[in-house]
Formats: C-alpha cells, sequence, structure tokens
C-alpha cells in the first residue's frame, strides 16, 4: 500500500471523521466501563477513578502561516490512566478535536492496550485544526510546535503519541525531531508511526488489518466453520481493510463483497483481493473494478454472508439497518462501527460481534514492538513482527475466549471483562498514593 495511515486509536480515523457519532466517545467509554464494572470484582473506588482521566494538558499552538500572518490553534493531551505503563495513543488534527473527545478516546485506548495485555495505558491528543487547509511547511511548523507544547508530558516513559486522523509517519517524524532536538539527543521511543529509516516498525501499516485476519480467522474456528466455505463482505477497501480482506484471501476465505467510499463490488465466487486496488493506492479503483455486480455500501452491510467486517468508519450498523444485517458474525475492523443499539439488537438476535478494541489491536501491539525496537536500538525484521504480532493476538484471542465461555458473556463485554480486570488488579496492587 503506498498510503501509510498507522493509526491506533480513535473512534473513526477515516476521512468523514466523528462528527455524526450518535453517542460522544466519552459517554460509551464510561458506559462500558460500567457494564464491564458490573462482572468484575474490582473496588468501586477502582472504577470511579477510571471514569476520569488523570490529566488533560490544553495548548495554545501558534502557527506561522506562509503568507506570514499568525494563527492560534487549541491543542489537547488527554492521559486517561497509567497504571500498566506510559500512555499511548493517537495524535489526530480535525477540526472537531475537543477536550471530551480527547477524553473518551484516551479511555478506549486503555481497554485496548490491557486486553492485548501491552504495558501502556491510554492517551490521545490532537489539534482542532483541518489539516487540509495547511501547506506542508504550515503542517511541520504545527507539528513542532505541539511538540514542544506537550514537552513536558510526553516522552518514551511518559507518554508515547502515535498518528492518527489528519496525522501520519511524516508528522511523527517531525515530533521525534523536535522533541530530540530539545532534549538534546536522538528519541525515537517518543512516539510510533514513524517512518522505519528514522526507528519505525516493519509491518507497522498492515498491522491492524492483519490482527482483524487473524482475529477474524480464529473465530471463524471457534464457531466450527471451515475457512475454504466462509465468504466474507468487507465494508472499506482501505489500510485495514483491504490487508483484512487479502490475508482472509490468502487463507481460503471467499470474499465476495468489498467497498470503497463511492461503492461496493461483488462476485458470489469470490474475488481477487490481490488484483483489486484500494482506494490510496488507486482512488476509485474499488467501486470501479470490473466485477461481475455493483453494490452500494448500504447493500453490502446486508449480504447474506458468513462474516461482516465493517471496516470503513464508525456507526455504519445502527437501529436503522440492524434489522436488515444477515451476517452469521461481525468482526469490527473500523473503530465503533456498531452503534449501543443495534449491539445490543444484534446480541439478542445471537448474532456475535467481536469487538474493535481485540479486531483491530494490532496496531497498538506492533507500535509497541515499534518501542521496544528504539528502545533497544534493534530492529526486528518482518518476519519477527508478524510471528510476534500472531503470538499477541493469539494470545488476547484466548483471554477474550475464555471469559466467553466461562461467564457466558458477549465478545465486547468479555474483551472488556479481560481489559478491566488487568487494569483494576493493577490499581489494587499497586495501590493509593499517598
Ligand atoms: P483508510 O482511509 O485507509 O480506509 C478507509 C476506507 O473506507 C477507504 O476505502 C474509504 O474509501 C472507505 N470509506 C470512507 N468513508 C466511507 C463511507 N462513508 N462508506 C464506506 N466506505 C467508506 O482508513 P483505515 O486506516 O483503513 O481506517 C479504517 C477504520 O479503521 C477507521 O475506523 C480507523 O479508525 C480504524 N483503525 C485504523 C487503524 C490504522 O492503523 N489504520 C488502526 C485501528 C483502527
Amino acid at each position: 500500500m503506498s498510503k501509510q495511515t498507522t493509526t491506533e486509536t480513535g473512534a473513526d480515523a477515516a476521512a468523514d471523521g466523528d462528527a455524526t457519532e450518535p453517542e460522544s466517545a466519552l459517554a460509551n467509554a464510561r458506559r462500558q466501563l460500567e457494564r464491564a464494572a458490573a462482572h468484575v470484582d474490582v473496588d468501586s473506588g477502582v472504577i470511579e477513578r477510571l471514569k476520569h482521566p488523570t490529566k488533560l494538558q490544553q495548548v495554545s499552538v501558534p502557527l506561522r502561516r506562509d503568507d506570514g500572518s499568525l494563527e492560534v490553534f487549541t491543542g489537547f493531551r488527554a492521559q486517561h490512566d497509567d497504571v500498566r505503563g506510559p500512555y499511548k495513543g493517537g495524535i489526530r488534527f480535525h477540526p472537531h478535536v475537543n477536550a471530551e473527545e480527547c477524553i473518551g478516546l484516551s479511555m478506549w485506548m486503555t481497554w485496548k492496550c490491557a486486553v492485548m495485555d501491552l504495558p501502556f495505558g491510554g492517551g490521545k491528543g490532537g489539534v482542532a485544526v483541518d489539516p487540509k487547509t495547511l501547506s506542508e511547511e504550515e503542517r511541520e511548523r504545527l507539528t513542532r510546535r505541539l511538540a514542544e507544547e506537550l514537552r513536558d508530558v510526553v516522552g518514551p516513559k511518559q507518554d508515547v503519541p502515535a498518528p492518527d486522523m489528519g496525522t501520519g509517519p511524516q508528522e511523527m517524524a517531525w515530533f521525534m525531531d523536535a522533541y530530540s532536538m530539545q532534549e538534546g539527543e536522538t528519541m525515537p521511543g517518543v512516539v510510533t508511526g514513524k517512518p522505519p529509516v528514522i526507528g519505525g516498525s516493519y509491518g507497522r501499516e498492515e498491522a491492524p488489518g492483519r490482527s482483524v485476519a487473524i482475529i477474524t480467522r480464529e473465530a471463524i474456528d471457534y464457531y466450527d466453520w471451515d475457512i475454504e466455505d466462509t465468504t466474507v463482505a468487507v465494508q472499506g477497501f482501505g489500510s485495514v481493510g483491504a490487508n483484512a480482506a487479502r490475508r482472509l484471501d490468502e487463507w481460503g476465505a471467499k470474499v465476495v463483497a468489498v467497498s470503497d467510499v463511492d461503492g461496493a463490488i461483488y462476485d458470489e465466487n469470490g474475488l481477487d483481493t490481490q488484483d483489486v486496488e484500494g482506494h490510496d493506492e488507486r482512488p476509485g479503483m474499488v467501486s470501479g473494478y470490473d466485477a461481475p455486480e455493483s453494490l452500494s455500501n448500504e447493500e453490502l452491510l446486508e449480504l447474506d454472508v458468513d462474516v461482516l467486517i465493517p471496516a470503513a468508519i464508525g456507526n455504519v450498523i445502527t437501529q436503522e439497518n440492524v434489522d436488515d444485517i444477515q451476517a452469521d458474525l461481525i468482526v469490527e475492523g473500523a473503530n465503533g462501527p456498531t452503534t449501543f443499539a443495534a449491539d445490543t439488537i444484534l446480541e439478542e438476535r445471537g448474532v456475535p460481534v467481536v469487538p474493535d478494541i481485540l479486531a483491530n489491536a494490532g496496531g497498538v501491539t506492533v507500535s509497541y514492538f515499534e518501542w521496544l525496537q528504539d528502545i533497544n536500538r534493534r530492529k526486528w525484521s518482518l518476519d519477527r513482527v508478524h510471528e510476534e504480532l500472531e503470538d499477541e493476538m493469539l494470545k488476547a484471542w484466548n483471554a477474550v475466549r475464555d471469559e466467553v465461555d466461562a461467564r457466558d458473556l458477549s465478545w465486547r463485554d468479555a474483551a472488556y471483562v479481560v481489559a478491566l480486570t488487568r487494569i483494576g488488579t493493577a490499581k489494587e496492587t499497586r495501590g493509593l498514593w499517598p
């Protein structure tokens, strides 16, 4: 894939953003916490602490525009919880960035890191700016100044940002350079999602899609299906969707439909996913592909397939269309593709939904690998990244599956129970200082 979107957080890092979310990220994150708390034997004081971020940094980021004028933007960094290790999560450039969204998404990162058993807590930040209105030079100045404004609260041992909506490897390179210049030494571990030449990890870009494929494969096995007979539809043939579809195709599944923002293509005999070029490889090449049938994105979601992987944006399976969803299993590739109301209805109907915090967590997991490589100053091969990612995904899958089996929970509740148990136990064991 030519483009490198390496987000590890966010309700929706795809272009359309979070503006249409029916429920705020914070309300959603708190509701999930309360649901999980009902199943976990953790002190109520610990749960109360987890409802609030440890810190919220708000900064002014002055930017000299190319025309000489000066504009001041507002930046945030929410640090939710670091009981298990440094805060970890993206930095987004998007006009709708605000404090509450950052807090909610930082909580989401806490659960995601904990379900993967990574030694990180949750963080999230950004600048309220439309990056499309900035020249490359302006983006560089804005990123460097943000790094300076956040310098006291980030660092390889404190808080490790990553790309998110509107930011990518280049912004991480500028951020790392600005931080390193001020610290007087090269510190690649301050951010992840960097280009490999300055300490980024091989395999970071494809990791979220690969993890979606691994988790889908395990779920297919769990339900005793044969992968060769399993049909799959993938909404959003971008970084996550294309990588997931191609891996599943390689492993024998029949990927019958994929889509981009303009529409979907369908072949009942299975598409050649290697031949279909992704949206970011050549825009328009998904919906423009010469396939037996064209569908709308809505029709793709309603196909009678074994597995549906929504991997484009948030809130696509809603109260309005959930009754028309015919898939037997949903694996969330995007962040937050299923609304709370739809999720409840799917649960009542007995349609399993494997949640985003498990399925697409390959991104933050390879970010963890990147951080390890930076700290140890030793690069891993792509094969090693793939092997270690496979191991970590299987460990997380097994932990969640054990909760599903032991307590008859939904996959989502089980994932949150695994995460909260780990965080709660760590908090109880460390105690409250002073
Ligand atoms: P991307 O921009 O690479 O791809 C998004 C795809 O969705 C594109 O094919 C685009 O055409 C399509 N799309 C956009 N709007 C659509 C719409 N309204 N209807 C149907 N299709 C639409 O983005 P990505 O990095 O693959 O991210 C996809 C989702 O996965 C987002 O929710 C993101 O937050 C989440 N995610 C991404 C990563 C990562 O590292 N890339 C990690 C974890 C989660």
